[in-house]
């Protein structure tokens, strides 16, 4: 993997910061050590893990994606991070993300842009562009992101990888800078289902340093893997599965659309049974998105002051002290994000905005609950469209919110959501590959992850 870094990161620019390769080797030899010595490692032993710089590591910097924070080393490793380690993971570096997770695509990172591996003209989405990119190219074997509408799920589809958004409180946020905290989860990147239930099940749980972390148990999504047997003609039979009839209209492309229906016929071919379901208030998923995460975008990034965090702003004078680090730390999408939030919160716009936008989010969680009494696992693309060029939406962010409208919707029912490849459309010199993203009830990953396993 520190080859394939070399040989592969001056042209895809998947991390912001690589461990130093003597210790990662060292880490490497120790645990070999301990196996020749009979002793006991964890499931993660030797796995090179990257993980994205929104989420905090004591022995590297941990930037967000942003100028405000450059050079900050937080004191702690996230709950994740932590048990990674503790399982034997090799964490090869911190990956690129767009600035604190507001974007779609890598390029409002204030350091660099990540390259699609499948075509370097492209993005390879976002915001955990990087993550996905780096499992993609093979630079580690699985990666964490982070999932606030889709930040795991859409780059996943556009670089041709497994990305799966856990159930809201499975996994503890504790040491992932906030974004929007009633959407935030850390999710999992891998070449396989497997691979990727396997990193789930290592960062699950409850977390007394986390208050909305579910008290769940975990099953053990690894275990199920084995006792599958793929040679079963119909390993599926019984299973109901709903295709979201909204998430292939107009607006998708057709080759997208085309995957997806060949997608079902296969899950159709392993036994389930498919019929296409309605969710009519799906297109109110993105106004209602955009407006409570810019909200809470708005009260989370308060703490970044120049005087608590990284980078501070020469000034005579408070006030000036606070609006200058402010004004050079944040890049132009967050700005436009607080913004945003500032003034879907104030006085008088607050019943128009924030509390309607709740209002919806409630009628959504509802239709998610009767389609999913309903159906076993819903299906939908990931995104409307294959990866697109660098440059394509960057003057023109409707454009890129709207690219988000697949996946918005699970973050506000709080479900979780795994996507895998399930075709490809031209472009590129090898096409372009397709994601199917499932949709789970509530703390169900070890259906979608059973589905996955048997699907790809
Ligand atoms: N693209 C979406 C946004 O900019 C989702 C980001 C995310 O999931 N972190 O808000």
């Amino acid at each position: 993997h520190l080859s394939r870094l070399r040989l592969t990161e001056p042209q895809l620019k998947s991390f912001l910061h690589v461990s130093d390769s003597d210790a990662v080797l060292r880490q490497a030899a120790l645990l070999d050590q301990r196996i020749a010595n009979g002793e006991e490692v964890g499931p993660l032993a030797g796995v090179v893990v990257g993980v994205k710089d929104n989420i905090c590591t004591a022995d590297m910097p941990s930037t967000g994606g942003s100028r405000v924070l450059e050079g900050y080393r937080p004191a702690y490793d996230a709950t994740a991070v932590r048990k990674i380690k503790e399982l034997g993971g090799i964490v090869v570096g911190k990956t690129n993300l767009d600035e604190f997770g507001m974007g779609s695509t890598t390029e409002a990172s204030a350091f660099q842009v990540t390259a699609n591996p499948w075509d370097v003209s492209r993005v390879p989405g976002g915001s955990s562009g990087g993550s996905a990119a780096a499992v993609s190219a093979r630079q580690c074997v699985v990666s964490l992101g982070s999932d606030t509408g889709g930040s795991v799920r859409q780059p996943a589809s556009f670089c041709g990888v497994v990305g799966l958004k856990p159930t809201y409180g499975r996994v503890s946020r504790y040491g992932l800078m906030a974004y929007a905290s009633s959407l935030d989860v850390i999710g999992c990147f891998g070449s396989s289902v497997a691979d990727t239930g396997i990193l789930l099940h290592a960062i699950s749980g409850h977390d007394r340093l986390d208050a909305t972390s579910s008290k769940r148990e975990v099953p053990d999504f690894a275990s199920q893997f084995a006792s599958i047997n793929l040679l079963e003609s119909k390993p599926l039979k019984g299973l109901r599965v709903g295709v979201i009839r909204e998430t292939l209209d107009e607006g998708v492309d057709t080759g997208v659309i085309s995957a997806i229906h060949g997608a079902a016929s296969h899950l159709e071919e392993l036994g389930c049974s498919v019929t296409e379901i309605s969710l009519p208030s799906f297109s109110l998923g993105l106004p209602a998105y955009y407006i409570l995460a810019s909200s809470e975008s708005s009260s989370n990034l308060s703490r970044y002051d120049g005087v608590r965090y990284g980078n501070q702003a020469v000034a005579d004078e408070l006030n000036s002290l606070y609006g200058d680090s402010r004004a050079k730390g944040f890049g132009p999408e967050v700005k436009m994000r607080i913004l945003m939030g500032t003034y879907g919160l104030s006085a008088g716009y607050y019943d128009a905005y924030y509390k309607r936008a709740q209002q919806v989010r409630t009628i959504i969680q509802k239709s998610f609950k009767t389609a999913l009494d309903e159906n076993d696992i819903l299906i939908s693309p990931a995104a409307p469209s294959a990866a697109y060029k660098i440059g394509e939406k960057i003057d023109d962010p409707l454009a890129m919110y709207a690219g988000d409208i697949m996946t918005v919707n699970v973050n506000l029912a709080g479900l979780p959501a795994l996507v895998l490849p399930c075709g490809f459309v031209e472009g590129g010199t090898a096409g372009l590959p397709v994601g199917l993203q499932m949709i789970g009830a509530a703390f169900d990953e070890e259906k979608l992850l059973k589905v996955g396993h048997i699907f790809e």
